[in-house]
């Protein structure tokens, strides 16, 4: 506990030499091999842990139920009963929830048990309250009923000792249920991962400010931001950086100490105004992955100060699909929850095309209400308002295809990059 992982080594990011374009599965690996969980962990009650990655196995420091109970509210006795009608004393006192019934319970008579109480020693079988009847002395009945009828044995959802969940597990709000329920106080997490995102463009301007000539929406952080924060991070919003090497360098100096990994969109590629790139450059660790798929220039990888920058590109529909691509498996290894897999469906195309062989594509779609997989009009990545429009992408492979309405294409919902 409260360890801290070692930092990721400066040649993780480092393909090997050769390939010009490297494919989609080729990057997503690389990735998935080099990258380690890099937050430490930390001790936080239950009732703070949805959402939250454990750090090591959760084990039940008690069974559930703890002791045997009553299912329902009714009296307790000796089972197994009979067949045919039966008539038992009552002894005097209760078992309720809360408040057991502390004595033995003579072999042959009943006692008053209402749901959610221990039932007494002497007893292991419960009848309902609504089939008997009562002169407050003794019930009537009849049988028959079998040992153990309406009572949840101790133990028999939860044994104490018991590996409840597994290290790398994200915690559901019912997660907590289980874990209270099985007398888990404190928990033993991941601290959560805090994701510094930046734009960078000369151009950019927040949402809603007033625009000059030249000037566009930064539509990358917003986006960008709340995606983060969905995959349970804290966003640190680094806000927009200009073109401008030095201020660039001001922001990854002090965003490196408060964040564990940096998103960046924009001057990622080759240009004279990439400074992203320049600037990781000369960090040692740079690597400028030029990936064969569409949407997406190249992505820039480096460690800035031991901290992990993924330059995404800064075309909104390439930045999102990159995010959902590389950024969500790579941050859920960095955090601790480990490499993220979409599930995909084989859905018949709704439309049809032709692509040359080379690189893989994602393309903005949607399920059609006959179950087939309709694609946005343009493929033109700075149509942002696609990706609203769009329920999932389309990944078409590498090799060159022709689909034509009816072939199975693979679709991948939002939702399955938790969006
Ligand atoms: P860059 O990668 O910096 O060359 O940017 C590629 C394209 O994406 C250019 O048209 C930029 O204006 C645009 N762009 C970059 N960042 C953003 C952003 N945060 N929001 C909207 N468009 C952006
Ligand atoms: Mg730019």
């Amino acid at each position: 506990m409260g360890l801290i992982p070692p930092p990721l080594r400066n040649d993780c990011f480092a393909m090997p030499h050769g390939a010009h374009w490297t494919p989609v599965n080729d990057a997503l690996a690389h990735l998935r091999a080099k990258l380690q969980p890099i937050c430490g962990a930390e001790s936080i009650p239950v009732s703070e842990g949805a959402g939250r990655i454990l750090a090591g196995p959760a084990i039940a420091l008690r069974a559930h139920p703890p002791a045997t109970n009553a299912a329902v509210d009714g009296y307790a006795f000796q089972g197994p009963i009979a067949d045919g009608p039966h008539e038992l004393p009552l002894v005097t006192g209760r078992s309720a929830a809360g408040a057991p019934f502390e004595g033995t319970v003579p072999t042959g008579y009943a006692i008053r048990i209402l749901t959610g109480a221990d039932v007494p020693a002497g007893t292991d079988t419960i009848i309902l309250q609504e089939d008997i009847t009562t002169n407050g002395q003794a019930i009537a009945f009849n049988g028959p009923l079998k040992l153990g009828s309406n009572a949840r044995q101790a133990g028999e959802d939860i044994a104490k000792g018991q590996k409840i969940f597994a290290a790398q597990h994200k915690l559901a709000p019912y997660d907590l249920a289980t874990l209270a329920s099985a007398g888990v106080g404190r928990l033993n997490v991941r601290k959560r991962l805090r994701v510094g995102v930046l734009s960078t463009g000369d151009e950019l301007i927040d949402p809603g400010a007033i625009a000059r000539p030249g000037q566009i929406y930064d539509a990358n952080r917003p986006m960008l931001c709340a995606a983060i924060s969905r995959w349970g991070y804290e966003v640190q919003d680094l806000g927009i950086a200009p073109d401008n090497r030095e201020k660039i360098r001001e922001v990854l100096n002090s965003a490196a100490l408060s964040c564990d990994v940096i998103l960046t969109s924009g001057g990622a590629s080759a240009g004279d105004e990439d400074h992203i790139s320049a600037l990781l450059e000369n960090t040692g660790s740079f690597a400028l992955w030029r990936i064969a798929m569409k949407p997406g220039r190249p992505l820039a990888l480096g460690l800035w100060n031991n901290t992990p920058v993924f330059g995404l590109p800064g075309n909104p529909v390439a930045a999102a699909v990159c995010a959902m691509i590389f950024a969500r498996p790579a941050l859920g290894v960095l955090s601790g929850l480990g490499w993220l897999d979409p599930v995909s469906y084989q859905l018949p195309a709704a439309f049809s095309k032709t692509k040359k062989a080379g690189r893989q594509e994602y393309l903005r779609a949607r399920l059609s209400n006959t179950g087939t997989v309709e694609i946005f009009g343009s493929e033109g990545s700075g149509r942002v308002s696609g990706l609203s429009w769009a329920s999932g992408l389309v990944a078409l492979p590498d090799a060159a295809i022709t689909i034509e309405q009816g072939t199975p294409v693979t679709y991948i919902p939002f939702t399955e990059f938790g969006l």
